[in-house]
């Protein structure tokens, strides 16, 4: 069962031909089985998930059952789940068991979707390697040696170990797309607005973007059509339609333009990984598509300006992390002050410390002007590249990531490194546009991902165009050695 995707699992369930409870099993046992090797899960949610999967098969009985009722996922550990740990992988949070759900596992719940756990990830999804879990890194399962990228690690590595047949993931600067990427699967970065962000412990609120990562772009398409609409608790969702994500995936793709900014394809990007993605360009050519030369001249200060808005935005959202209203308390303090600063020293990690003090020295007053107010122009400047980009194309294509996974350690010491692992993806957050990561070929063994950029508002295409890609190939049914 577990080599299946969401789309036939649904089908299956519908069929009778096993029940909710017999599949959140199995999961539940690959889980047990193998997670002692990757650390994909913080927390498995196995009682609470059979549970689910009775009521679940109840409804399908009754003939009340929705498309998805009755198929299991994970959550990334940054949504608030009512009664379950949600720890955003930070010590401050180890205790914390949320009062509520987040609207995007509010709107799973009523689908009828079963919970099996929640996934690890970056502290506060800052991070590129999933490296700085206060639970431990995950494992690639293509290889344990290897990082599975970040900061929504654990879902990709749970996908691709076949331990949950999707889940969801958030993305600020890449945290969809490059964990995809680098394990081998397909995610989606929803446009900014498409999916509420109420629950979802807030990083850089101007950036931050939940969508979903399943092994194909027709799985993704069901998740996002449970994820996606107007929530009155989040002001930044966009009140507009949800369109039927999966009607439109076989439409052809003839006359498509693709355009292939050369700003994606010089200094830093790997031989290896540049060839990949032009044996994919090929592919697109063959479905009728045409290819179109543009330039995204703003690309290289997509990073600078990320790390600049990034960090300010957390230093202000985690600074409710006190002790007081949130988060770990130290023991015996002497007094407020005290309290303050030994339960944030404690709690936090040193990456979220490095944020913290970097986003705070740009938001004081005499340098807000000199950084946070620059980077904002900056970001205009982005977004207007890509604008005038969506002239001349429908969709932009390219590496997701330089490289593809790198070693365990290899860039733990040295933050730069690590922030250029999403030179691709983050501009695509500062211009709040949709973008995807799809299975595209493999290098040494490791994954390489295609990235697939829209308009705004274009999930329905991007959808469209990775679906016809995996029709014509085979990279996102292939299984990590020693997960099968
Ligand atoms: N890797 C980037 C960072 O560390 C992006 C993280 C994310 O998208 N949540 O901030």
């Amino acid at each position: 069962m577990h080599t299946k995707t969401i789309a036939e699992l649904a089908a299956g369930l519908k069929a009778g031909e096993f029940t909710s409870e017999e599949l959140t099993k199995a999961f539940l046992e690959r889980i047990k089985a193998h997670d002692g090797r990757l650390n994909s899960y913080i927390t498995v949610t196995g009682e609470l998930a059979l549970a689910q999967a009775r009521a679940a098969d109840a409804r399908i009985a009754a003939g009340t059952a929705g498309p998805l009722t009755g198929v299991p996922i994970a959550h990334k550990d940054i949504f608030c789940t009512d009664g379950v740990r949600t720890s955003c992988a930070s010590r401050m949070l180890d205790p914390f068991i949320a009062p509520y759900d987040a609207t995007v596992v509010r709107r799973f719940k009523e689908a009828g979707v079963v919970m099996l756990g929640k996934t690890n990830m970056d502290e506060f999804a800052m991070g590129s390697s999933n490296e700085t879990s206060f639970y431990g890194p995950v494992k690639n399962p293509w290889d344990l040696k290897a990082v599975p990228g970040g900061s929504s690690g654990g879902s990709a590595a749970a996908v691709a170990a076949r331990l949950a047949p999707g889940a969801t993931g958030t993305d600020t600067g890449g945290s969809i797309r490059q964990p995809a990427a680098l394990c081998g699967i397909t995610g989606l970065k929803p446009t900014y607005g498409r999916v509420s962000r109420y629950g979802m412990i807030a990083f850089a609120s101007s950036l931050d973007q939940a969508g979903p990562m399943a092994r194909t772009a027709e799985d993704c398409a069901l998740l996002l059509g449970v994820m996606a609409g107007f929530d009155e608790r989040d002001s930044t969702s966009v009140e507009r339609d949800v369109p039927d994500y999966s009607a439109g995936l076989n439409n052809d793709l003839k006359g498509l333009k693709i355009g292939l900014p050369k700003e994606y394809f010089g200094e830093g990007l790997e031989a290896a990984v540049a060839s990949t993605i032009e044996a994919a360009i090929e592919e697109y050519k063959k479905l009728g598509a045409e290819v179109v030369a543009i330039s995204l001249p703003n690309t290289h200060l997509a990073v600078p300006t990320y790390y600049v808005v990034a960090p300010a935005e957390c230093s202000s959202n985690l600074s409710r992390m006190d002790g007081v209203r949130f988060g770990h308390r130290c023991e015996n303090p002497k007094d407020l002050e005290d309290l303050y600063k030994r339960s944030r020293g404690e709690g936090f990690g040193a990456e979220v410390k490095r944020r913290i003090m970097v986003g705070t020295y740009a938001l004081s007053s005499g340098y807000y002007d000199a950084y946070y107010l620059k980077a904002q122009q900056l970001r205009q400047l982005i977004s207007n590249d890509f604008k005038k980009a969506f002239e001349q194309v429908d969709v932009i294509m390219g590496p997701t990531t330089p490289t593809p996974a790198f070693n365990l350690g290899e860039k733990a010491d040295d933050p730069v490194a690590m922030y250029l692992a999403d030179i691709y993806t983050i501009a695509v957050n500062l211009a709040g546009l949709p973008g995807m990561s799809v299975p595209a070929g493999l290098v040494n063994g490791r994954p390489v991902g295609l990235q697939i950029i829209g308009n705004y508002f274009d999930e329905a295409r991007l959808l469209n165009v990775a679906h016809k890609y995996q029709q014509a190939t085979d990279w996102h049914s292939r299984d990590p050695e020693g997960f099968n």
